[in-house]
C-alpha cells in the first residue's frame, strides 16, 4: 500500500497549499450517502437509448454490454412491473458475507460500498478520503486555527 501512503501525503501537501492561499474545497464528507448505487434496487432501472434495460449505468451503449448484458427489452411483451434481477441486487448480502471490506469499514455511511461493478471485477472503489482521512483532519483542524499542542517537557 506504499502508493495508498504517497497518494495520501501528495494529497495533504498539495491540499494544504491549497488551503494556505484561501482556496475552498471539500474536505471531508458533510453528509451521509443518500442511497446506494441503485444497480442494487429492482425498483431502479436504465433503459438505453437502444431500448435495452439495465440496472447498472455503465453498461448502456457499450456495445458489449448492448449485446450481451441487457436484463430485458421496452419492447418485450411480459415486462414485469421491476426490471428483472441484476448482477447487484445482491450487494447487501455481498457486503454481509464479508466479500468486501465493506462491512467492517468505519466509512460505510458515508461511501455504500460504492460501486458493486468495480467490486465484481476486483477493484475496490474506496473514495481518496479512506486512504488519508487523518490528513484531511488535520487541514479541517488547521482551518479553525487549531494548531499541534506542544510536548510537554520531560519532569
Ligand atoms: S470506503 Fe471502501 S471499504 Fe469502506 S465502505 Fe466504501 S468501498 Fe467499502
Amino acid at each position: 500500500m506504499a502508493g495508498t501512503v504517497c497518494a495520501g501525503r501528495y494529497f495533504t501537501a498539495t491540499t494544504g497549499r491549497k488551503q494556505r492561499r484561501g482556496l475552498r474545497y471539500l474536505l471531508l464528507p458533510t453528509l451521509p450517502t443518500t442511497a446506494l448505487c441503485p444497480a442494487t434496487r429492482a425498483s431502479a432501472e436504465i433503459i438505453s437509448s437502444t431500448g435495452n434495460i439495465f440496472s447498472c449505468s455503465e453498461y448502456p451503449l457499450v456495445p458489449e454490454a448492448e449485446r450481451s448484458l441487457p436484463l430485458a427489452h421496452i419492447d418485450d411483451a411480459d415486462l414485469p412491473v421491476f426490471r428483472p434481477e441484476g448482477p447487484f441486487d445482491d450487494w447487501n448480502d455481498t457486503v454481509e458475507a464479508g466479500k468486501t471490506w465493506c462491512r467492517s469499514c468505519p466509512l460505510l455511511p458515508t461511501c455504500g460500498g460504492s460501486c458493486p461493478k468495480l467490486w465484481s471485477e476486483g477493484q475496490p472503489p474506496c473514495p481518496s478520503y479512506k486512504h488519508n482521512f487523518e490528513g484531511r483532519f488535520d487541514l479541517a483542524a488547521a482551518r479553525q486555527g487549531m494548531t499541534v499542542a506542544a510536548e510537554p517537557v520531560a519532569a
